[in-house]
């Protein structure tokens, strides 16, 4: 290997690392990214965010055209699945993908060195198989992995995390998720879509318990509507694979009998870990913190002062475009720049049909803090562009500060939330006001007139109910 310093050293090429490293070498930096897998962007685009979304958006085609077209007046015969070709669609999609960043990096002129980093001390690192390395400013970005439960093994053929349960290559007979967050919904969605029978079991009282209580209700109801079934607080204390299948034990969350439930495969979707495993860190000085997440301050410098981290393997929601803001903030504070995250403007887009998307408070985290606000809500049923495309499920709901109008927070649920939601991030982004948006013109005839009118509604004057 040629030259072995650097300027900024990045481990880990998802989308904290490799958006990091970009805007670092944009920024004139001699820049490197380790990363141990085989192809660049971390688990968002191998495992993540893209193959997910590709086989959501092959199943609802798949459940359209047997489902739904009809009441469109459009006669389809013979609709069948071919699960190896919307697989290939996965695997092209994800290609692409990960081609694109090494595309980036080369445009860029950042080395990508190829293996497992190591801290030697807090200036060199050991790269496996490429060697040492040194640098002036290092940032982890080593993300996240699956967690699993006691008396559960995944062993990704019937006992899958979400890995496995993108890859699955027949449909199963009956499926059951344990966990009914995001990777629960996304993935049930998508294997219950394709003929599976979906049962989600979930330890506490509703689906999606980090959203807006009424967001997570109506949700539950919908799914349960399309055909899957919930068992809530109920915990899964042992899941044991045969020949046949796996036989789950579940008990109430609360304590009393306990019943078994058979399946064909088990998704454990009950959250992630962060990952900073085997890094050495020690060597470094740097610290973790009570939850096992990478220690930073306010500018992502960890307890080694040359030394930053991002993404999912320090505090904060673990969703890609966090990370991804988390990396352009941090190559630019290395370069002397004041960049600004608004945390309470970070959105969380759910995307199942319909689309659940949360950005700022809650409710219940309202209530909690004593902050008076007011409501606004407005249901799909009442959108003229919603009735057009019979989609007209959920509502946009904002919630405003009672003697300020600042939005705090807002809960859509319905057909393209996760777009709909983009533009109250950006009035909260701003400080805007219930009113700022009310006012805003909105094309007619769209779902975004129904974020026009929830804003309204604020006011108690909506005008079209
Ligand atoms: P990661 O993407 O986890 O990347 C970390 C990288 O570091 C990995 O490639 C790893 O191999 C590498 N690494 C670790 N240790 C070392 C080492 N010592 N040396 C070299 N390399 C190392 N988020 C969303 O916002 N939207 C979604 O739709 C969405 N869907 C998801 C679907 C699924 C099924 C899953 C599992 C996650 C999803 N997420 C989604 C979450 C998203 O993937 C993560 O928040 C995001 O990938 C975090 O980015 P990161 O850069 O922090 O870490
Ligand atoms: P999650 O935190 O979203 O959901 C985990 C669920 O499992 C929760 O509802 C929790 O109450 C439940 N649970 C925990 N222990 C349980 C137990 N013993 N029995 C039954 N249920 C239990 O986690 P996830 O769905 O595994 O996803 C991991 C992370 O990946 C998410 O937190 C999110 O940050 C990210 N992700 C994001 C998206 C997206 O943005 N669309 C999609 C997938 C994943």
């Amino acid at each position: 290997m040629a030259d072995t310093s650097y300027d900024v050293v990045v481990i880990g090429a998802g989308p904290g690392g490799y958006v990091a490293a970009i805007r670092a070498a944009q920024l004139g930096f001699k820049t490197a990214c380790v990363e141990k897998r085989e192809t660049l962007g971390g688990t968002c685009l191998n495992v993540g965010c893209i193959p997910s979304k590709a086989l959501l958006a092959a199943s609802e085609r798949f459940e359209a055209a047997r489902d739904h077209l009809g009441a469109f007046g459009v006669k389809v015969a013979g609709v069948e699945l071919d699960l190896p070709t919307m697989q290939g669609h996965r695997t092209k999609v994800v290609k692409a993908n990960v081609d694109g960043v090494a595309y980036l990096f080369k445009k860029n002129k950042i080395d990508w060195l190829k293996g497992a980093a190591r801290f030697k001390n807090a200036t060199t690192l050991t790269v496996e198989g490429v060697g040492d390395i040194t640098a002036k400013h290092i940032i982890i970005a080593t993300g996240s992995e699956v967690v699993s439960l006691p008396g559960i093994e995944i062993d990704e053929k019937k006992i899958v995390s979400s890995t496995g349960g993108l890859e699955l290559t027949s449909v199963p007979k009956k499926l059951v998720v344990i966990g009914g967050g995001y990777i629960g919904l996304e993935l049930g969605t998508v294997w219950h879509r394709l003929g599976a029978e979906v049962t989600v079991v979930e330890f506490l009282d509703r689906v999606l318990p980090g959203m807006d209580g009424e967001v997570s209700k109506q949700m539950q109801r919908i799914l349960n509507k399309q055909g899957m079934q919930f068992k809530l607080s109920t915990k899964v204390t042992s899941a044991k694979s045969s020949k046949n299948g796996v036989t789950l034990t579940v008990e109430p969350a609360a304590g009393g009998s306990a019943e078994t439930i058979e399946a064909d495969i088990v998704l454990v979707a009950v959250g992630r870990r962060p990952y900073a495993d085997n890094l050495g860190l020690e060597a470094a000085g740097v610290q973790l913190d009570d939850k096992k997440r990478i220690k930073t301050d306010h500018q992502f410098r960890t307890s080694a002062a040359n030394i930053y981290a991002i993404g999912d393997v320090i505090a904060g929601p673990m969703l890609a475009h966090k990370a991804e803001d988390e990396g352009m903030a941090v190559a630019e504070i290395i370069a002397g720049q004041k960049p600004h995250i608004d945390y309470d403007a970070i959105p969380g887009v759910v995307y199942t049909f319909p689309e659940v998307a949360s950005v700022g408070k809650s409710e219940e985290q309202l209530k909690q803090a004593g902050i008076a606000y007011k409501t606004g809500k407005f249901p799909f049923t009442a959108n003229g562009r919603a009735r057009a495309i019979n989609a007209t499920d959920g509502f946009v709901k904002i919630l405003a500060d009672a003697t300020t109008d600042r939005v705090l927070g807002a809960h859509i649920i319905g057909a393209e939330a996760g777009t709909l939601i983009q533009e109250i991030v950006l009035a909260m982004e701003f400080g805007g006001s219930a009113e700022d948006i009310a006012r805003t013109c909105h094309p007619h005839p769209t779902l975004e007139e129904a974020v026009k009118e929830a804003a309204l509604a604020v006011d108690g004057r909506p005008i079209h109910i």
